[in-house]
């Protein structure tokens, strides 16, 4: 047997670890949740009771921990993570790079009569202080002063990550630079959140709200992903490198036959899912949904919703124990939104919403007319600001690997549209045109009158073709992409509808509310003539949409280096500056950062598969040219001849893309507009011929597991 064919062999079989204890949730011992979080039910039990009253005052005024208070706090938490195992502490960030980063210090140190002892102070809880130097800072710290602070964010509760020999106690902090300048994703994504409540908590005083005190965002993200045999993974440099297959023909097989989404969980696969699931529980990341995707070898996890902040932690360790958990089971996962060309991409579905602290979802419609205009003034809001600033939403989603699957056939396209379900379409068309009787049905008839009657929202509505769509108690945006943090896309979303909700909010308090109902209907209705453009309930997926798109003009910002000069555009500076989230300087850094990333991964791509085609394919097929020789086929002969002709000449072009033309800009968007339209085109020219070749050389000559093996066998 061919060693590629052994490893099917190999692959086929697996034996179950036992990594997993039986574990039936709904009995108090066995309840893994949350045991590995220093939660405030932890906090409660661990700290003197003056100091724990004190810190969660201290939280809840938003203020900044005294020494003493951190002293105290540090002391129980060391304790805590002593008995668990954890032998140093991290402070874990998220700079630029979209990862998650850390660095560990051990809680022991020596002492003078050569023992040592487990030391860990408030100081070291509330600060940290990594070499900045060594991350992406757009220019905002200049080299010679590599400092960056990490600061604690006990919004975030600390966690012990297990590891098999020791554990680490994790610390979400913030990062920034020595001037205070966020160099990470979660500061920006705090300050969307307190701008946004504000702005939603002065609106709904307005709309008759007298208790609320504070609004939070929240999201629930829904994670594809594709899990396939490490053998396959090791011997394909291109995954291993960039994440994705560079080359590979379609299998006779793909998902035609429709025969996986929600398929039957393999053996292998749902063992593997029960342990990550197990990890997840036990670091408080609560998973409520598995099932098989689309795509042969690929399924979704869903976490129940938190509010943005703990959510989009929880989203990069969900990310992080998923792969290490895989790997237990000789299984790689991948987060890379199109691992395979020609096959289903992976996203990840944001479910965004606003909540009072009162318990009232500011986007579910309600039982009685009063929350019901308040839904409608938010909604509005929604669309308000997903309309005006459509082109950084879309910024929003743009990454190298997304370029491959935005616009492909089964996910979002590059337009950013709204679905809004038919019942919701009639009642904001009811209070445009001011009556209604002729368009909706009777069950939102009496909407257009100045009275508002219980809204019926929750119809199985559902249009899986749009990027954004009202999905009865929240929007989804659906365009994310399966390796993205969420933090970025819910600080724009958060900003941005602040920044309507605010303008919406004087636009009602201009008219007065003596007449509630008359004021938000008038205050909507002129929102929604504005933005109605932005709504689409067709078929998103279609070549009309675009064409209707263009017409309406709307922005279709089909790549990245076309979509990210939006995160510096005068709209979002604006709306950045105006409720501090990003200063001018802090957005160009950000854009900086991701346009060089841009390039970068481009090039590693282009670079990677002309290694591959030179020392693999090429190779290969020489090989099979040989052994045709030898047999004797002229016809068979000139075939391949041709094709690694073609091949030749379309790699040497491929390696002069991969040098740089002199005078490029060695950094900015000239060099990503460069890879995009040379490096990346000419690495697509050599794969056509090499996935031809694929299909004519000997099987036990090529070198590389194919498609049909990595996705099928599990
Ligand atoms: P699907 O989109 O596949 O039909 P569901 O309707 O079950 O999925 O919900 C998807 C996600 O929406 C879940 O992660 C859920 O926690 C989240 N979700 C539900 N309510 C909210 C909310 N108010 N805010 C944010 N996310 C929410
Ligand atoms: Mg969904």
């Amino acid at each position: 047997m061919t060693p590629i064919r052994q490893k099917n062999v190999t692959a086929a079989q697996w034996a179950p670890n036992g990594g997993v204890e039986p574990s039936d949730l709904t009995r108090d011992e066995n309840v893994v949740f949350g045991s590995n979080v220093f939660s405030v039910a932890v906090q409660r039990e661990r700290l003197p009771e003056v100091v724990f009253t004190r810190l969660q005052a201290t939280l809840d005024r938003g203020e900044a921990l005294d020494v003493e208070l951190a002293d105290a706090v540090a002391e129980a938490m060391k304790e805590w993570a002593l008995e668990r195992g954890a032998t140093h502490f991290t402070h874990v960030f998220q700079p630029l790079t979209g990862l998650t980063a850390e660095k560990h210090d051990s809680f022991f140190e020596p002492t003078s009569d050569g023992g040592s002892i487990a030391k860990f102070k408030g100081s070291e809880l509330i600060q940290g202080e990594p070499d900045a130097s060594s991350f992406p800072t757009g220019g905002i710290r200049a080299t010679f002063e590599a400092r960056g602070y990490t600061a604690w964010d006990p919004t975030s509760p600390a966690f012990v990550l297990d590891n098999p020999n020791g554990s680490l106690l994790c610390i979400p902090t913030a990062f920034a630079s020595w001037t205070g300048e966020a160099l990470d994703a979660k500061i920006p994504l705090l300050r969307s959140m307190d701008a946004l409540s504000k702005t939603a908590v002065k609106a709904l005083r307005l709309l008759g709200d007298e208790e609320s005190q504070r609004v939070t965002t929240t999201v629930g993200p829904e994670q594809e992903y594709f899990l396939i045999d490490e053998q396959y993974y090791f011997a394909r440099p291109d995954l291993v490198t960039t994440g994705r297959t560079l080359f590979g023909a379609q299998p006779a097989k793909g998902h035609e036959l429709d025969d996986h989404y929600f398929g039957a969980i393999p053996e292998r696969v749902l063992a593997c899912m029960l342990e990550t699931e197990m990890e997840l529980a036990k670091l408080g990341v609560p998973i409520k949904t598995r099932h098989n995707e689309v795509a042969p070898a690929q399924y979704e996890i869903a976490p129940i919703f938190e509010n943005s902040n703990v959510g989009s932690d929880h989203q990069q360790l969900l990310m992080q124990v998923m792969q290490n958990v895989a790997r237990k089971y000789g299984l790689v996962c991948l987060l890379h939104e199109k691992p395979f060309a020609g096959v289903n991409g992976s996203g990840k579905h944001n479910n965004w919403s606003m909540g009072t602290d009162t318990g009232h979802n500011l986007l579910e419609p309600g039982d009685t007319p009063a929350e019901n205009y308040s839904f409608l003034f938010f909604c509005a809001a929604v669309l308000q600001a997903v309309n005006q600033h459509q082109g950084l939403l879309r910024a929003t989603v743009a990454n190298i690997g997304q370029d491959h699957r935005l616009g492909a056939n089964e996910a979002p396209p590059a337009i950013i549209s709204i679905y809004l379900g038919s019942q919701l379409e009639q009642v904001f068309e009811a209070i445009a045109s001011g009556t209604g009787e002729a368009v909706i049905p009777e069950a939102v008839l009496d909407l257009g009158a100045e009275v508002l009657p219980p809204l019926a929202l929750h119809g199985g509505d559902r249009n899986r073709t749009s990027p954004f769509a009202f999905t009865g108690n929240k929007f989804e945006f659906r365009a994310l992409g399966s390796s993205m943090s969420l933090a970025f896309a819910n600080t724009v979303l958060n900003t941005i509808v602040a920044e309507a909700i605010d303008d919406l909010t004087g636009k009602l308090e201009a008219i007065g509310t003596d007449d509630l109902p008359a004021a938000v209907a008038a205050v909507v209705k002129e929102s929604y003539l504005a933005n109605q453009q932005i709504c689409f309930s067709g078929d998103n997926y279609s070549a009309e949409w675009e064409e209707e798109a263009e017409r309406r003009g709307l922005k279709n910002l089909r790549t990245t280096p076309e979509a990210l000069p939006e995160v510096i555009s005068p709209s979002t500076i604006e709306a950045f500056e105006e409720y501090d989230v990003l200063s001018e300087r802090e957005l160009e850094a950000r854009y900086d950062v991701w346009v060089e990333q841009y390039a970068i991964n481009a090039n590693i791509e282009a670079e990677t598969a002309a290694s591959m085609a030179r020392t693999m394919i090429i190779p290969a097929t020489l090989r099979h040219l040989a052994l045709i020789d030898a047999g004797g086929s002229g016809v068979l002969a000139s075939e391949s001849r041709e094709l690694l002709d073609d091949l030749i000449e379309k790699t040497k072009a491929l390696e002069s893309a991969n040098l740089y033309p002199d005078g490029i800009e060695d950094d900015g968007l000239e060099l990503a507009a460069y890879a995009r339209d040379q490096q990346l085109t000419a690495m697509h020219e050599v794969r056509v011929v090499a996935d031809q070749l694929e299909k004519i050389v000997a099987d036990d000559l090529w070198p590389l597991p194919k498609y049909s093996e990595m996705l099928f066998i599990k």
